[in-house]
């Protein structure tokens, strides 16, 4: 790593500047979720379509209490009535029904008396033009837009698209992500452990952050700590994936394959080495479209320069804006020691405590301490320099991806 440590900023800039969005796709509206919105939604017809009763009750015309009105029919939710009201009528009504013709107003049932047969009602309260109506287009008017191109589709999202009169939305295509776990001292979840090994809980952490972005992981692979087999495994991912994702291997130790694989492939070192703790030999790199980034071995620092690096890339590759934190920065509960020449992101959880957010380190912060990263609500960064942040300094948060 001679080349000088670049910032965790400088570094999340380049790797946006090379991430070209993919092409967008129409989906069900089911099938959308989770996925984001390539085009606005705007709504095709008035939401509600039509004048409707906020209430179970009678529409009436409005007026004083102590009327009794003759009750000429219904109007029920999806089958309206036809017939248009007079002077001393009623018309039975559902929530959700349509207020027919020459009604002005629904009384709630509570507020009124009929006779035994139904025939007649009468009206125990005032009531004003429009109330309990409710009007066409309240929620959302014709034409209107109702969601912008970018959003990520959640449930609510989904539900005021079909609101608006969609069965479709063109949503962004999901990048395909290869993950790739190098190192000879790796097994597989659940195994036993021979001497010296240990087991690859970076390949399920990476597959799941990869679904939690939106991608789609190809099934994940280990790789030896061999040139050949390193090579061979790139080459597909390469050809099968828009991303691919390494961890561990990256270094200058004599097993360390993936960087002369890489420029054996071709494929463009944009940085190597970022100014972080934990998370410094992290790799970017790019052939044509494709993004590659090699993460470092350790856990927790696999876990931390996704949550920086590669979390921005496969948003942008989707074209989405990037979900914020509520709070954007907070104060140290105690005091951190610095790292005297690297920004540290170390994981905390959030409180609010006086008014204040308030980020408390969450246990040992090593790199291979995989319990700091259980509870955790956030990254805080904290500069460079020498001694202790003490307890209240004010310190940046980025998302902890999930
Ligand atoms: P490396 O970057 O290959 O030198 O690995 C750095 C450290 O991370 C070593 O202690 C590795 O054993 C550990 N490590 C590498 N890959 C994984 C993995 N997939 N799961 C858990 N630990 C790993
Ligand atoms: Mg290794």
């Amino acid at each position: 790593m001679s080349a000088p440590l670049i910032t965790i900023e400088r570094a999340r800039d380049l790797v946006v500047a090379h991430t070209h969005p993919l092409g967008h796709e129409r989906v069900g509206i089911q099938e959308a979720l989770n996925r984001v919105l390539a085009e606005d939604v705007r709504a095709v017809g008035d939401v509600p379509p039509f004048a409707c009763s906020a209430m179970d009750g009678f529409a009436i015309k409005d007026g004083p209490p102590g009327r009794t009105l003759q009750v000429i029919g219904e109007s029920r939710a999806g089958t309206p009535s036809d017939q248009t009201l007079h002077d001393g009528e009623a018309i039975r009504i559902s929530t959700g029904a349509a207020v027919p013709e020459g009604a002005t107003a629904v009384i709630r049932q509570e507020d009124t008396d009929t006779d035994t047969d139904g025939r007649t009602v009468t009206v125990n309260e005032a009531v004003v033009a429009g109330e309990n109506v409710r009007n066409a287009g309240e929620d959302m008017q014709a034409g209107t837009k109702v969601l912008p191109a970018g959003v990520v589709l959640h449930a609510a999202e989904l539900g005021a698209a079909v609101a608006a009169g969609l069965g479709e939305l063109s949503v962004s295509r999901r990048p395909t992500v290869q993950v790739l776990s190098t190192g000879d001292e790796l097994r597989a979840p659940g195994e036993p452990l021979g001497p010296g090994e240990i087991h690859n809980s970076n390949a399920p952490m990476l597959v799941a952050l990869c679904s939690g972005c939106g991608a789609t992981p190809l099934p994940p692979q280990r790789l030896r700590d061999d040139r050949a087999a390193t090579e061979r495994a790139l080459g597909q991912a390469l050809e099968q994936a828009d991303a691919t994702i390494l961890s561990g291997g990256v270094s200058v130790g004599p097993h360390d394959h993936v960087k002369p694989a890489l420029a054996a492939l071709g494929v463009t070192e944009v940085f190597w080495g970022v100014s972080l703790q934990p998370g410094k030999p992290t790799w970017f790199g790019t052939a044509g479209d494709k993004l590659v980034f090699g993460l470092p071995g350790n856990p927790v620092s696999a876990f931390v320069t996704f949550s920086l690096f590669a979390r921005p890339a496969l948003f942008a590759l989707q074209s989405a804006t990037e979900p914020h934190l509520l709070d954007s920065e907070a104060v140290l509960a105690s005091a951190v020691r610095r790292n005297p020449s690297r920004e540290m992101a170390i994981r905390v959880r959030l409180e609010r405590l006086d008014g204040r957010t308030v980020a408390l380190p969450n246990g040992p912060q090593a790199s291979h301490i995989v319990t700091s990263l259980l509870g955790a609500d956030a990254l805080a960064l904290i500069p460079a320099g020498d001694g202790d942040a003490p307890a209240g300094t004010r310190v940046r948060l980025q998302p902890l991806a999930r």
